[in-house]
């Protein structure tokens, strides 16, 4: 829903800042005699990335109880634990890497479009099948906590179930349409939002959007908020602009459609799409 730019730091970088944080030196030089395989894993999701396709890296399949070894001999609970101890922990150098990430979009969550302020790291990844990826910087998004706990540890096991990555999708996801919505007629008014990617699109993009739709459970928190964002429309056709013919009244609603402060494929301007193009709403009086 919104690119962002590449995280500024090195995944070495990284590491070496969550191991200045370990005070055992036995468990520091666990990490440290690896630190060449964690950053060949690290060049690998970076070539998937830059492929569109995350299915072909290394998943690891634990059963109930078990720690199976990822790297080396570090095992996948060594991974958990240095995104958890070490970089997350606020006590801890690594940090203000986390916070760095964190404050990157500018508050906006990139997965749902701003709906949600960020408060959390999400990993695209899953850090419970990816544990490699747990501190990679280009695995870590600034996320609001509705998509952060709505995706869970969902894995795409094909390249179009796979949701959109801030850092790496084509810009054509983020600069032509593919969000729209029905006015539902009534009073309060509602909205269905659905996707309608653009014709010439490949079947993988039509699918992959469907994916981040139904992942983020956007249809049903895009009604949600335009149930409420309608009330701004309603209240200047009651007021301000309630002499205005149905003809200028679509025209103010165009130009709300074209309001750049808002995301293309977000609500807010989906909404006024959909508003300007309903006659049944044109004409009401309210
Ligand atoms: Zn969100």
């Amino acid at each position: 829903m919104k690119s962002l730019a590449l995280p500024p730091m090195e995944y070495e970088q990284v590491l070496n800042e969550c191991l200045s944080g370990i005070g055992s030196v036995d468990l520091r030089n666990l990490y440290q005699s690896f630190i060449t395989e964690i950053s060949v894993a690290g060049n690998q999701y970076m070539s998937a990335a830059n492929c569109g396709d995350y299915t072909v890296l290394p998943q690891t399949i634990a059963s109930r109880g078990t720690d199976p070894v990822v790297i080396g001999s570090i095992c996948k609970s060594h991974f958990i634990k240095l995104y958890e101890n070490y970089l997350r922990n606020s006590k801890k150098p690594a940090r203000a890497i986390y916070d760095r990430i964190l404050v990157s979009s500018n508050g906006k969550c990139p997965y749902c479009g701003g709906i949600g302020h960020t408060s959390t790291l999400d990993h695209y990844l899953p850090k419970a099948n990816y544990p490699q990826f747990s501190v990679l910087p280009i695995n870590l998004l600034p996320c609001c906590k509705d998509c952060n706990t709505g995706k869970g540890n969902l894995v795409a096991t094909a390249v179009e179930d796979q949701s959109l990555h801030p850092y790496f999708e084509q810009n054509h996801f983020f600069n032509e349409i593919w969000v729209s919505a029905n006015v539902i007629h009534g009073d309060p008014i509602g909205f269905e939002y659905f996707v309608s990617p653009p014709a010439h699109w490949s079947l993988i993009d039509k699918r992959r959007v469907v994916a981040h739709f139904n992942d983020f459970d956007l249809s049903r928190r895009f009604s949600l908020e335009a149930g409420v964002g309608v009330g701004e429309p309603k209240r200047l056709r009651r007021g301000y602009f309630k002499n205005f013919s149905p003809e200028v009244f679509q025209q103010i609603l165009c130009d709300g459609a074209e309001n750049s402060d808002f995301l293309l494929n977000g609500w807010n301007r989906t909404m006024y799409r959909a508003l300007s193009n309903d006659d049944w709403f044109l004409n009401q009086e309210f």
